[in-house]
């Protein structure tokens, strides 16, 4: 597309894709799709203490699974690459040459120790140490030594970059802008001098991140809450270049099922729930993933959409196709919005339902527990009735067998616990003459003649059936009993209630 729409999701490589990265990279989606643009995976690979080799595999499986797909990406491509920031390394020392020349950024070559030390010292006395304007010039670097000595440390690599943040010429304060948040003012004497430059010759996150995003022409940057404090600084590294910057929106958190804190890979233990679209395999230890438990992918992306989104009405189930046409940024709410399992239950229940039988109707077609049952033409009614009753897919079959089954053991010992009368047996084998004199079942009219029955003996509805429904399947509870009636036809009906009434007589 050329409408000049693109974004993009960034994710770093250093862990598995979390179900905040996956709101993230849905509602970059969304926005980009909505407004007919192009959607973007940059994989931000600056980092290789912490780069994790089976992360990317784990975010792209992730992403495909959930329908979301890249029109540019490492994968397959795109006419702005490399995708991945390891492989741009080029377009940064380019760009770190300039800050350099402009003199917005120094060579800094403090060693890590010796700074460490300061902080620890700050700490004791209850300060919080920053390299920033006031002591910059305290330090060892191409501010403060010579220009040999400089040279000699930069010529062994033995240097990292600093952006100057502020400098006593130009004003305090500036104002960024979110679209979620607004305006927002921020007084840049309070901010550190950022490493931009690291000393193995990679850029930190925030210049590859802001150089990237210009370069691959990104014009709406919408990522998670945790990276705001870091935008009056992405502001100034665009105002260096002279660059125009995008639109910025950051998003809540993801809190925690109790509502308190940021929801973490931790609370998926703690809580037992998944917080992984697909399962995330460690050496010790396993965490299973909304696919693998069994949920419809339709289902996790409409639950994730809504975490942080507000359609405006009422309407709660999306499919991916309706929500790339409602979705804005406007609606995205400022506050936390806490992560309710029962609610990605509701919303798979929700899915499910909208599933076509077709394939679980052939699976049912070669189950004999259920064509020895009924008749093939039922078995669309019963998977419908069935669907009603899950929480995944995959306990369908189980359900419409557990819904069809017939039991002796449950008839004797159900009977008892429902104390089932010799007046509603009586009335039960009235009902079935009247069931010998029909042709069809008509579950509306079979109610009321059963209902009529149980009103004329001074039975109540429930009494009468609950006794109907363990005479009929063995169970006190189910699905509406006289759908089922229909499902299992007249024949197997008559049967099953003459044998149980034989059973309880016995
Ligand atoms: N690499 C960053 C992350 O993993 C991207 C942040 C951004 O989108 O700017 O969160």
């Amino acid at each position: 597309m050329s409408n000049n729409i693109r974004l993009r999701f960034a994710p770093s490589p250093t862990g598995p894709l979390h179900i905040g990265g996956l709101r993230t990279a849905l509602y970059n989606y969304l926005i980009s799709k909505n407004l007919g643009g192009d959607f973007i995976i940059r994989i931000e690979d600056t980092d290789s203490n912490r780069f994790n080799k089976n992360a990317e595999k784990h975010i792209m499986e992730s992403l495909e699974w959930c329908g979301i797909f890249a029109d540019e990406s490492p994968i397959i491509g795109g006419p702005f690459g490399p995708y991945r920031q390891s492989e741009r390394k080029g377009f940064y020392t380019k760009m770190i040459d300039n800050l350099i020349d402009k003199g917005d950024a120094y060579y800094a070559f403090d060693k890590t120790n010796e700074l460490d030390e300061l902080r620890k010292a700050s700490e004791k006395s209850g300060n919080t140490f920053i390299y920033n304007w006031e002591n910059r010039m305290n330090f060892k670097n191409s501010l403060t030594l010579s220009k040999e000595e400089s040279k000699s440390y930069i010529d062994k690599g033995d240097y990292v970059i600093r952006y100057k943040t502020y400098d006593e010429k130009q004003g305090s304060e500036i104002t960024v802008s979110d679209e979620i948040r607004g305006k927002i003012k921020i007084n840049l004497k309070l901010l550190d001098d950022k490493i931009i430059f690291k000393k193995d010759g990679m850029p930190t996150y925030h210049l590859a991140n802001v150089v990237d995003d210009h370069y691959m022409k990104i014009s709406h940057v919408v990522r998670g809450e945790e990276w705001l404090p870091s935008l009056p600084l992405h502001y100034l590294l665009y105002k260096s270049f002279n660059w125009e910057p995008p639109m910025f929106a950051h998003l809540p958190l993801i809190l925690k099922p109790s509502g308190k804190g940021k929801l973490s890979k931790r609370d998926g233990e703690k809580y037992g729930i998944p917080v992984y679209p697909i399962t995330w395999r460690e050496p010790e230890i396993e965490f299973k993933g909304f696919k693998e438990i069994g949920f419809e992918s339709t289902a996790l992306v409409n639950f994730i959409s809504l975490i942080g989104w507000n359609p405006g009405d009422e309407k709660e189930v999306f499919s991916l196709d309706e929500l790339i046409n409602q979705f804005s940024i406007k609606r995205i709410i400022k506050g936390g919005a806490k992560y309710d399992y029962d609610k990605a239950l509701w919303f798979n229940q929700e899915h499910i339902k909208k599933i076509s039988t077709d394939k679980i109707t052939v699976r049912a077609l070669n189950e004999s527990d259920i064509t020895k049952e009924i008749n093939k033409k039922k078995i669309d009614d019963l998977i419908s009735l069935a669907k009603d009753r899950v929480d995944f897919q995959m306990e369908i079959l189980n359900e419409c067998k557990k819904i069809i089954s017939y039991d002796k053991k449950e008839i004797r010992s159900n009977s008892k616990e429902i104390k089932l009368t010799e007046n509603i047996l009586g009335i039960i084998e009235g009902f079935i003459k009247k069931l010998e004199d029909i042709d069809n079942i008509n579950p509306n009219k079979l109610k009321e003649i059963y209902f009529d029955m149980l009103k004329n003996n001074d039975v109540k509805i429930g009494q009468g059936m609950k006794s109907l429904r363990v005479l009929l399947t063995g169970k006190t509870s189910g699905p509406d009993l006289f759908t089922l009636t229909e499902i299992l036809g007249k024949d197997k009906i008559v049967i099953r209630l003459k044998k149980s009434i034989n059973i309880i007589n016995d």
